[in-house]
């Protein structure tokens, strides 16, 4: 399957991407959201502070309140009190004063006429353009609430047509508020909410990248460790430290190069033991060989079985090297057995060995898992040794049975000659054998395959000697649960 060619980012790097992304996603959404409630306030009070100048203006030119009934905010008011359009206009900008931001017009048929009492920050007269629009859009009579782009600023302006009954003339007044203006406190503070959230971003990346550096590191060391540890030198571990995730998981990596190393060296030892081993067989069929006559046939008859055997002996080696190392791999055919016919059954092939009285001791009445096979294999070869290394004729007991619930033990018990003193652990080792034991050929692999086989069932071999006799046991632990 194909696979995709993604970028090479550190986790380090992951982490603190996602964590600005989010951060900074929160941040602008917040100020954002903040910033536009806040505007729409802003330009609700702009039309509401334009609404109370119409009434201001309202109670100038008609010296009352509104009636009721009327649409105030629509209808224009009715300059009752004026004999003249300009003199209402000329009132109207003298008392209805403009506030911060703000500028007022009056205007008579559509020209500049009437600037407000107090200077204003902008003048409305200075765009024509605005002028014009304001008076064609009043032109119905009706007050007009719009926004406008000119070019004194971004206007929300209201336009209050003033008119004296009887007279010719066209007043309006208009006031207007520059939006940026108003906005601008608001926009400042956001500027300002900006730049922090900015910083704020900046020292949060700055404190993610140590924390997360820091909570890496431990991986950090166990791979660069790992990386150290080659095929050929499997002996570091990593160091463990503190009490989580990555401390599991280096406990975990180190028993994997715990068993490793094990096994590897147990295979180097093997090799070198089987090297040594061979040598002496090799070195013996050499030696006969180039000693040898091959014209004298009277000679040649007399080597040639002897090589013959020599070279069985390393057959036999051979076969016994391959079955230690299957053992040793440990890969065991689990089955439930009940040990009761299978001590029958094992008993009967040890009594094939013959030569000695055979005797079946006891059968554990119990089903166990465990692997036949090999199980079978290792008592038949504790039955052959106690076959070989005692007297002819003399009793062997085999047996199996359960010292405790959780224990089985497969057991053979000889009159033999016992184990000298010394040596009870070297004969479970490679090659190890007792020596001067009245010749009797063996390659000293029996007992260390016993070993590896009751190992990888989790067991162990027992043995009790003394020079009148040897039991030795496979003792497996049983698991009573399932039956
Ligand atoms: P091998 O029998 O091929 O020599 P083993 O590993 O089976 O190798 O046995 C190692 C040594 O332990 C033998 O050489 C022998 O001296 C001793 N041994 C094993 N079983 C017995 C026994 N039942 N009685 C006396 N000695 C034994």
């Amino acid at each position: 399957m194909p696979t995709r060619r993604m970028p090479h980012w550190s986790v380090r790097v992951r982490i603190l991407a996602a964590i600005l992304v989010v951060t900074a996603v929160a941040m602008v959404t917040a100020g954002a959201s903040a910033y536009f409630v806040q505007r729409e306030r802003i330009l609700d009070e702009i039309d509401d502070r334009l609404n109370t100048s119409v009434e201001a203006v309202r109670l100038v030119v008609t010296g009352s309140d509104p009636a009721g009934g009327v649409d105030s905010q629509t209808t224009a008011p009715e300059a009752s009190g004026f004999s003249t359009t300009r003199s209402a206009i000329e009132a109207v900008l003298a008392r209805v004063l403009p506030s911060r931001n703000e500028s007022s017009l009056g205007l008579l048929n559509g020209v500049p006429t009437f600037v407000s009492a107090v200077p204003t920050d902008f003048q409305l007269e200075d765009d024509p353009a605005f002028i014009v629009r304001v008076t064609s859009e009043t032109s119905d009579g009706s007050i007009r609430l719009g926004t406008a782009l000119t070019t004194v600023g971004d206007l929300r302006y209201i336009a209050v047509p003033i008119d004296v009954a009887g007279t010719p003339d066209a007043g309006l007044y208009v006031t207007a508020y520059d939006i940026e203006a108003e906005l601008a406190d608001m926009n400042a503070a956001f500027r300002t909410y900006a730049m922090i959230a900015a910083v704020s971003l900046l020292a949060i990346g700055l404190v993610g990248w140590f924390v997360a550096g820091r909570l890496l590191r431990p991986i950090r060391q166990v791979s660069a460790a790992a990386s150290r540890i080659t095929a050929s030198d499997l002996s570091g571990r990593i160091p463990v430290s503190g009490n989580d995730d990555v401390s599991a998981l280096t406990s975990t990596v180190n028993d994997m190069l715990e068993r490793l190393d094990r096994s590897i060296t147990t295979q180097h030892q093997l090799l070198s033991d089987v090297r040594h081993e061979l040598k002496t067989p090799l070195t013996i069929v050499r030696g006969h060989l180039e000693l040898m006559n091959p014209d004298d046939p009277a000679e040649v008859r007399q080597t040639v079985p002897l090589l013959l055997d020599e070279l069985d002996r390393m057959t036999g080696l051979v076969d016994e090297i391959a079955a230690l190392a299957d053992s040793q791999e440990g890969v065991l055919q689990l089955k439930w057995v009940d040990v009761d016919d299978f001590s029958d059954q094992v008993f009967a092939k040890a009594s094939a060995i013959g030569n000695h009285d055979w005797r079946l001791a006891e059968s554990a009445t119990i089903v166990a898992s465990l692997d036949p096979v090999r199980i079978t294999q290792a008592w038949l070869q504790l039955a052959d040794n106690a076959a070989k290394y005692s007297p002819p004729g003399s009793p062997i007991a085999l047996g199996s049975r359960l010292p405790d619930p959780h224990t089985l033990e497969f057991f053979v018990t000889d009159r033999g000659p016992g184990i000298p003193e010394g040596m009870e652990e070297r004969i479970f080792e490679r090659f190890g054998r007792v020596d001067a034991r009245r010749g009797i050929q063996g390659s000293g692999l029996g007992l260390p395959i016993v070993s590896a086989i009751a190992r990888a069932h989790g067991g162990r071999v027992t043995l009790q000697t003394s020079p009148s006799g040897s039991r030795f046991a496979i003792v497996v632990p049983v698991n009573q649960e399932v039956k």
